[in-house]
This record gives structure tokens, C-alpha cells and sequence, in this order.
């Protein structure tokens, strides 16, 4: 009997995922398997939770979708809570199996995790899952990968081409004795429930169902995407941006189901330069995240010692208290909804960094606490780039907050709406 544990890691989806698939061609019988694992729900050294209550509860929702479309064709996904190899070394005493299929991660938190499950005695086959190009489509070596976006972008568009995105797996067997699992609730993760604030820009719902609501909504009903180009570096309302990213960082779309989408819309509707700027946005992705497994634990500058310290500063940059008007009113929509837009994170992660000079990965820290759709590799690339010491050709990315507000919130809408 060949049984294969798959896996869900941010790729909580049953079409397009790689790992699900070849599991569900080869093995006789898999099992579905996720656990929110307690090394991600802790506190930073400073008492911030890791994952803040706007995210659990979106990647809580994220799985209850999962959940539910398996249960759908009868299959129970083995919901758990607490130390991941431990729970797979209790599954293993129900059903035996050594092999497990999931996505491949990039960074050290997560690669600890798996070497501490192969360490146990498991087998960890990887599948590149998360980004818009697969890792073998790359036209160099991933050392040779260029380290700024241009080079990058424009040899990835001669030479790379994107695959088809996968299917659902037609069948999905499963042991006869795999029971139903509930999941837990955001105090069963230690965390608060937290209203969002219904100054929102969208009541961001976790799952696929979610996800491609979203996608309808934004593509084929609004008609949005036509004017995407133009509208993006908006900060008021659901219509300026995509919205994709939380639905993107949890797993429940693919990139790959996104830009098929793109190319829909672009044989049905228009194909212009908003359309291909979501190609070139996912681009942008994907160059991080490769970098990211270019350069291993150095992608993430961090320095050796760093200071973790609730300084009165920060703590008033955190709260949306510096007295900067532009700045404070992006800080209020982050910490009342766990979102803000492109062009806010620019500024307020700048202002940090060049005006109040605190260290960059407080603000990173910060943001990897409260952004909904917090990614490892964006949130630390843009850091990193914003600072001056990552991916940029240009040292000083400077943005003058005053000017941008004048730029971006000439009548006052934005800043009106949160202040
Ligand atoms: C300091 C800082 C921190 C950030 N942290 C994150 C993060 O943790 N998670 C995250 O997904 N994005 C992050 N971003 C990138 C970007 O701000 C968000 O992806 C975007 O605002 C999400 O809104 P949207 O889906 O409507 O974007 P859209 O404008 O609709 O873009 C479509 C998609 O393209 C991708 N994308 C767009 N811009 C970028 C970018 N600069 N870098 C990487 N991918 C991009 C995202 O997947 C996004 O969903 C960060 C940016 C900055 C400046």
C-alpha cells in the first residue's frame, strides 16, 4: 500500500497544487493533512503576536474552506494544533505511512520545520507551488539569477514560459477510517477576536471561494481590471488594486490561475497595459521569492544581534500617533484592518527608516504581525528594498511623505477617512 501524506502549507487549494496532484497519482491512498503550528502563533522577543488575530482569523477561514470542498468528495482533512511532527508521528500511529508531499518554502522558520520532521523519520518530497513561473521554467541557474527586478523580469519574459495551471484531482482516495476534525477558534490559538473596522476597503473573507469571488468580482463584474495601471497606487475603496494578496499569500489561488485569468480577459474583454501590469505586479512576487531561495537566510539582512525594543517611537509609529498626517492615517487602517495599500506600506515603511531612523525590521516585524496577507518573501524583499540595503539599484529610497501626500491625497479623502 503506497499512502502519501499531503501537506497544506500556503497552498490551501485543491486545483493548481502541485504536491496534491502528483500525490493523487501515485499514491493508492493520501491523507490531507494541516496543522497550525504553535512556532508561528508565538510572540516576537518585544510581545507582539507572530501571526495577529486579522490573519489567523483569515487563515482560519482559509482552511474551514479547504475543509469544506474536501468534504465534499467525503475526504476529512486532518486538522491539527501544536508541534507539526508530533501530530504527523500520531497520525503515522493510526495509518502508517513515511512519505509526505508539500510545497516548497524558502525560508528558515519553515525549513527548520522540516528538518525536524525528516529528522523524525519522514520523507519530504518538495513541489514548487507558490509562484507565477515553476522553479525548473527559470532560464539560468538560480545563482545565476540576476539581483535586481529588471534584468530579472525581462529575461524571465524572452526565455521563461508559465505552465497551465492543474486541475482538481478527479478522485482522491483515502483511507475508510479517516474521521472528521473540527478546527480551532482564534482563542484556541491564544489571540483575541478583533472587529475590523468597517472603514475597510473590503471585508476580506479566507478560502477559494473567497478567492475567486474576488477575482469575478474584480475582473468580469467591476470591469476593473482595464484600469488597473492607473488606479493602483489608490488607497481608498475595494476598486483601486486587486485585493489579491491575502488570498495569494494563504495559498487559496494560484498566481499561475490568475495570469489564465488575465489572458481570459484579454481575449474577451481588452488587452492593454492595466492587463499586463497584474502580470508585471505577480512578477514582482516571484522575483522575491526566488531571490529568496537564491540567497537563503542572507535574503533577509537581519543583523546578528538586533534591538527589539518598544521604543516610544516606534510604538507611536505603530499606532499611527507620530503626528504626520499621511503616515499616521495608513498606520490607523493597518492596525483597524490588517491592510493597507501599496503606497501607503511604501511611505510608512520610508518615514520609518529615513525619517524617524529606527531600525527597518521593527516596521517588518510589525507589519509581519498585523498585515492579513503577510508573505515572507514580499514583506521582507520590500523591507529590505525601501531601506536601501536590499534588491534596489538606488541606495536611498526616499519617499518625501509631504509631497506624497499632496500626490496621492491632494483633497484630503484618505486622510480624512482615518484621522
Ligand atoms: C514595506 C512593504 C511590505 C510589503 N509586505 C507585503 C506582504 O507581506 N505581502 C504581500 O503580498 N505584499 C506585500 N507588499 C507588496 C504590496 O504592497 C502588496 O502586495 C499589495 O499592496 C497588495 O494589494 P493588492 O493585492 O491589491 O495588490 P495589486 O496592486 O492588485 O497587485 C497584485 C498582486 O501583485 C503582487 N504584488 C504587487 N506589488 C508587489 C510588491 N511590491 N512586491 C511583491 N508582490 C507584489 C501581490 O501578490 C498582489 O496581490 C509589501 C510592500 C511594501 C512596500
Amino acid at each position: 500500500m503506497n499512502r502519501i501524506v499531503v501537506w497544506f502549507r500556503n497552498d490551501l487549494r485543491l486545483s493548481d497544487n502541485k504536491a496534491l496532484w502528483h500525490a493523487c497519482q501515485e499514491a493508492d491512498e493520501i491523507i490531507p493533512f494541516y496543522c497550525f503550528d504553535d512556532r508561528f502563533y508565538g510572540q516576537f522577543p518585544w510581545g507582539l503576536p507572530k501571526t495577529g488575530s486579522f490573519r489567523a482569523q483569515f487563515i482560519i477561514e482559509s482552511v474551514a474552506d479547504l475543509h469544506r470542498q474536501l468534504a465534499e468528495k467525503k475526504v476529512h482533512l486532518q486538522i491539527h494544533q501544536g508541534n507539526t511532527t508530533k501530530a504527523l508521528e500520531q497520525l503515522k500511529h493510526q495509518f502508517d505511512f513515511d512519505t509526505i508531499y508539500c510545497a516548497e518554502e524558502v525560508s528558515a522558520e519553515e525549513l527548520e520545520l522540516e528538518q525536524a520532521i525528516e529528522a523524525a523519520g519522514f520523507r519530504l518530497k518538495r513541489f514548487w507551488n507558490y509562484s507565477l513561473y515553476a522553479k525548473e521554467a527559470l532560464p539560468f541557474e538560480i545563482e545565476q539569477m540576476p539581483d535586481v527586478f529588471t534584468p530579472f523580469r525581462k529575461k524571465m519574459e524572452k526565455y521563461a514560459e508559465i505552465e497551465a495551471a492543474l486541475p482538481i484531482p478527479n478522485t482522491i482516495k483515502t483511507p475508510k477510517e479517516l474521521g472528521p476534525c473540527t478546527l480551532p477558534s482564534l482563542e484556541d490559538l491564544g489571540l483575541e477576536k478583533v472587529a475590523r473596522d468597517p472603514r475597510t476597503v473590503l471585508n476580506f473573507k479566507g478560502g477559494s471561494e473567497q478567492a475567486w469571488q474576488r477575482l469575478k468580482d474584480y475582473f468580469w463584474e467591476n470591469d476593473r481590471l482595464k484600469d488597473y495601471k492607473k488606479t493602483r497606487n489608490g488607497m481608498l475603496g475595494e476598486g483601486y488594486s486587486s485585493k489579491f494578496s491575502p488570498c495569494l499569500a494563504t495559498g487559496s489561488i494560484s498566481p499561475r490561475e490568475i495570469y489564465w485569468e488575465i489572458k481570459n480577459y484579454e481575449a474577451e474583454r481588452v488587452k492593454n497595459s492595466s492587463t499586463y501590469w497584474l502580470y508585471f505586479e505577480l512578477m514582482w512576487r516571484d522575483f522575491f521569492r526566488f531571490t529568496a531561495l537564491k540567497e537563503g537566510n542572507h535574503f533577509f539582512r537581519i543583523p546578528k544581534n538586533p534591538t527589539y525594543k518598544k521604543l516610544p517611537q516606534f510604538e507611536a509609529w505603530r499606532l499611527g500617533e507620530t503626528g504626520q498626517d499621511f503616515v499616521d492615517a495608513n498606520m490607523k487602517e493597518l492596525l483597524l484592518t490588517g491592510f493597507m495599500s501599496n503606497r501607503g506600506r511604501q511611505n510608512v515603511a520610508s518615514y520609518l527608516v529615513h525619517d524617524l531612523k529606527l531600525p527597518w525590521y521593527l516596521g517588518a516585524t510589525w507589519f509581519e504581525s498585523q498585515l492579513v496577507d503577510y508573505d515572507v518573501c514580499s514583506n521582507y524583499g520590500n523591507w529590505t528594498y525601501v531601506a536601501g540595503i536590499g534588491h534596489d539599484p538606488r541606495p536611498d529610497r526616499y519617499f518625501n511623505v509631504v509631497g506624497q501626500a499632496e500626490r496621492y491625497d491632494s483633497d484630503y479623502g484618505y486622510r480624512g477617512n482615518w484621522l
